[in-house]
């Protein structure tokens, strides 16, 4: 069984490196913005990875529990010390989420890049339109 679960991590993890290039080329492609969109990027492939770890331990912990009910012996600790992973684990990408909808409600002016209110219409620096 945990081998089988390692095997699912490598090949979850393969994924996510693929994921990541192409997001980067994609990037590059993107020119000035480049930047800021790494750095979305960068925050959504650590909610990928979260999430990925997130659905091994509903798993993991699915398991135990229909173990548990099947009458075989499952270690309390062990449960308790994936149940308390998936508790971190859930607050981590709820943390990132919230990181990457600030980014996306930031209103930069497309000038000279300094952040505006969502509201204005002018930049309050340069005049530009927003
Ligand atoms: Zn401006």
């Amino acid at each position: 069984m945990e081998q089988k679960t390692k095997d699912i991590m490598e090949k979850i993890k393969a994924t996510a490196s693929i994921a990541a290039e192409a997001a980067g080329k994609a990037a590059e492609a993107a020119g000035k913005k480049a930047g800021e969109v790494m750095e979305i990027t960068k925050l959504n492939l650590q909610i990928f990875d979260l999430n990925t770890e997130i659905e091994i331990l509903y798993k993991e912990i699915g398991k135990m529990v229909y173990n548990t009910h099947a009458g075989q012996d499952v270690s309390a600790e062990e449960l308790e010390l994936k149940l308390n992973q998936l508790d971190e684990k859930r607050e981590m990408a709820a943390a990132i989420k919230e990181k990457i909808s600030e980014r996306r409600t930031q209103n930069k002016c497309p000038n000279c890049g300094k952040e505006c209110d969502k509201d204005d219409s002018f930049c309050r620096t340069c005049g530009a339109q927003l």
